[in-house]
């Protein structure tokens, strides 16, 4: 069963390894664990629902409490403290088109907020409700999660926008196809959450972002059903799948979705490469990315993540022997992990794995072979449930990212590392804190920053530093030239800093869209555009 206070299945649990605890000790003190809420607890706060009984919509406290948080830190906190804020007043369950149109009159007959939930991945403040006259409900998109169309001669599949990425996945494989869409929310986030919120993932690389798959659907707005018919390619004007994509709840429900789909691919390998610096590893990724060596995943890890890495991989006696003999191959200290995948058939992945072997050579990249790739890959739905084991420690993880231009990278890179290492500093709180690049692309590279802290005393505390940071961050990012979200969407936590990227016209665009297709504003308010 799903968590109703964190990440994942309750069956699920990962654990810090003994010397991970000892290397955070070490690097930012000892953790402070604060103590949880139970469900009983919350529940009993949860207040009567302003709705009456409605057969599409559930009234029931624990179904109020599952959908009333994401997954961001003030999400973890809240749900951990036991403090949510506000519940929806209730949560509907549209199995079709039709019900969801059906929901949006009820929401204009009673006067209704109404916050579209895909699988409440949200990292930025996306599905939370707020205080409002109005009764909120949120609608859930997870009874339609099927795969209602697949197109084998154009590779077109149609599915509900409620399908998670294993349904998704799951109904595509008994046909040969794959999405090739594996966001590390993957587990739990769904096709309409990634289309609304512009989401990248980890392969995107071979099978592209969001963007590129969402080949076309159904918008359900207050004004009307917009249809996005799909073309290959099309110069009939600007292209009406933008208004979609990132739109993030606030112009209309999707309630189906046309996506591009691939044949599964024969064979896939993960590798590991150690490059002897940061700045030889910069240079041998962009060198990847712009010679176009068909790989399918791509992640550098700094010097410092690669270190953590190593540090909480558990096994320290084979760790200390890879890292002599990376020693002796010349790359010690100050060394950068790069993995990457190759996909598609034998003839296909030997000669890309053969041209990246080569060129990473000529940066001083040393090859390790498969088995970092296979553990990266039998992890790579798993990191999230670390942040239990580090919560449990006594610690706070958070993580945060961008994207800029290569002449940008490592520029920005830094400042947002010292932004977040400095930010405690006024406290005599130590932040430990390292970054991948793991979406890049000819002209630039995602930045993707994670930062460890202690949460103090108090919950309050843990929140106002998290605050502190995130702003700092923040601020970097938009005053250098970073966008203010390469995945993670807007939400209400990255609002603030949209207008820097869009400027006074294109807000005020956007702004004329939500009027739009929801004049009374009753679709996820404060949501990407600030009340
Ligand atoms: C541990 C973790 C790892 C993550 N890793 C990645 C990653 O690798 N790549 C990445 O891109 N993101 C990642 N995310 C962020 C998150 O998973 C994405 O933003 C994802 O796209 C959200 O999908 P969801 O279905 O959970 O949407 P939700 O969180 O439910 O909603 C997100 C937004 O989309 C809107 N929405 C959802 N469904 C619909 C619909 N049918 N119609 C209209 N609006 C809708 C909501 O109103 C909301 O504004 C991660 C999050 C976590 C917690």
């Amino acid at each position: 069963m799903r968590r109703w206070n964190g990440w994942g299945d309750e069956a699920t649990v990962v654990e810090l390894p003994a010397n991970g605890a000892a290397f955070l000790a070490e690097r930012i003190g000892e953790g402070q664990p604060l103590p949880d809420a139970s469900l009983e607890q919350v529940l009993a706060r949860v207040p009567a629902s302003r709705l009456d009984a409605h057969p599409l919509i559930s009234l029931d406290a624990e179904t109020r409490v599952r959908h009333a948080r994401g997954q961001s830190l003030p999400d973890w906190l809240a749900m951990r403290e036991g403090d949510f804020g506000q519940f929806p007043d209730g949560v509907a369950f549209p199995e079709t088109p039709e019900q969801i149109r059906q929901l949006l009159a009820l929401a204009v007959e009673r006067d209704l907020v109404v916050i579209p939930y895909g699988g409440g991945t949200s990292v930025a403040g996306h599905i939370n409700p707020q205080a409002s006259a109005r009764p909120v409900l949120t609608l859930s998109l997870e009874r339609m999660s099927r795969l209602l169309e697949l197109d084998e001669e154009s590779q077109i599949a149609t599915f509900g926008p409620g399908a998670s990425g294993p349904q998704v996945e799951s109904q595509l494989r008994a046909r040969g196809y794959t999405l090739g869409h594996f966001p590390q929310s993957w587990e739990l986030s769904t096709l309409g959450g990634w289309v609304a919120s512009r989401s990248s993932g980890q392969q995107s690389l071979r099978y592209g972002r969001i963007e590129q798959l969402f080949a076309g659907g159904t918008l359900e707005t207050f004004t009307g059903s917009m249809e996005l018919p799909t073309f290959p390619a099309s110069a009939a004007g600007p292209d009406l799948r933008e208004l979609v994509l990132g739109s993030e709840g606030r112009f209309g429900v999707i309630s189906e979705v046309r996506v591009r789909v691939t044949r599964l691919a024969e064979r896939e390998s993960f590798y590991a490469v150690f490059l002897p610096s940061w700045s030889q590893a910069l240079k041998g990724i962009r060198s990847l990315a712009q010679a176009r060596v068909p790989l399918s995943m791509l992640r550098l890890s700094n010097a410092i993540e690669t270190e953590t890495q190593l540090a909480l991989a558990g096994h320290p006696g084979q760790i200390a022997l890879l890292k002599k003999y990376l020693a002796l191959r010349g790359a010690g200290a100050g060394k950068c992990m790069l993995t990457f995948g190759v996909t598609g058939n034998r003839a296909q992945n030997a000669a890309s794995l053969k041209q990246a072997k080569r060129l990473l050579k000529g940066f001083g990249g040393v090859f390790t072979g498969t088995l970092l790739g296979k553990k990266w890959e039998h992890n790579r739905f798993r990191f999230p449930y670390l942040r239990h084991a580090l919560w449990s420690a006594g610690y706070v993880v958070d993580t945060l990212e961008t994207a800029t231009d290569w002449v940008n990278v490592d520029s920005l890179l830094g400042k947002i590392e010292s932004s977040l290492r400095n930010g405690l500093k006024d406290e005599g709180e130590r932040v430990h804190v390292f970054t991948h690049l793991s979406h890049v692309y000819g002209e630039g590279s995602s930045i993707y920053t994670t930062y460890v802290y202690r949460p103090g005393g108090s919950y309050a505390e843990a929140l106002a530093r998290w605050s502190k940071l995130k702003h700092a961050a923040s601020d970097v990012i938009a005053q250098n030239r970073g966008t203010i979200s390469h995945q993670h969407g807007v939400g209400r936590d990255h609002a603030p800093w949209l207008p820097v990227e869009k400027g006074p016209l294109g807000m005020a665009a956007l702004r004329t869209l939500a009027v739009h297709f929801d004049p009374e504003g009753r679709l996820a308010p404060g949501v990407l555009l600030e009340d």
